[in-house]
């Protein structure tokens, strides 16, 4: 049996919002302003706010007419969980990865309150890949697993998909797939703290 993941490993983004605030020192070299500010001196469509924070609902169905299982990833030029998108805007951009069971969608925040809190009352879907960065500027991304899915064939795809993420970002990019219990008897939390302490 092939092990070869049918997930294209070419990087696709996905941006339903654009634009962002600085919230933190790992903010300060911003990738994403000043590729908003470079895209709307070039006129392109959707920056025409440059890097205000601009919710962009046109954009919300494209993952949907993909049918090529892609690795997404969410709001590379915003942060999906900023104050100041509703929540009713982010479940509308899960809904879509909830229907798109084909990809897989990589969502780093740097609000990891904001988005721990959303999943209070929304079921995270289990093609994304929840991540946020470390005060130390790692992404940490977690993807968790109910005991009964250990071991299939779903779970040990993504598990080779995010063990070559975690090989190809150099160091700065940590991969876990956690479990209520692992064999080890770790919980989750303390399966985070081994994961950030032992790479
Ligand atoms: S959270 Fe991300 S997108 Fe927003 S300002 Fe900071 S680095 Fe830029």
């Amino acid at each position: 049996m092939s092990t070869k993941s049918k997930i294209e490993w070419t990087e696709q983004t996905w941006n339903p919002a654009t634009g962002c605030t600085k919230i933190s020192e790992g903010c300060r070299n911003c990738y994403a302003e000043k590729m908003a500010h470079r895209l709307k001196a070039m006129g392109l469509k959707g920056y025409e706010n440059g890097f205000r924070l601009t919710l962009q609902p046109e954009r919300l169905p494209e993952p949907l007419n993909r049918k090529k299982p892609t690795m997404y990833f969410v709001n590379s030029m915003s942060d999906i969980f900023h104050e100041r998108i509703p929540e009713e805007y982010i479940r509308r951009v899960f809904d879509v990865i909830k229907a798109c069971p084909q990809h897989t969608f990589q969502v780093l925040t740097k609000r990891a309150d904001r988005m721990e809190q959303f999943f209070h009352s929304y079921d995270a879907p289990p093609n994304a890949w929840l991540g946020c960065q470390l005060t130390d500027g790692r992404i940490l991304v977690v993807e968790y697993k109910g005991e009964h899915l250990l071991g299939s064939a779903d779970t040990l795809e993504k598990q080779n998909l995010g063990a070559l993420w975690e090989e190809k970002s150099n160091g700065q990019g940590l991969f876990l797939m956690a479990t209520k219990k692992n064999d080890k008897g770790r919980d989750v939390s303390q399966q985070i703290e081994d994961k950030i302490k032992h790479i």
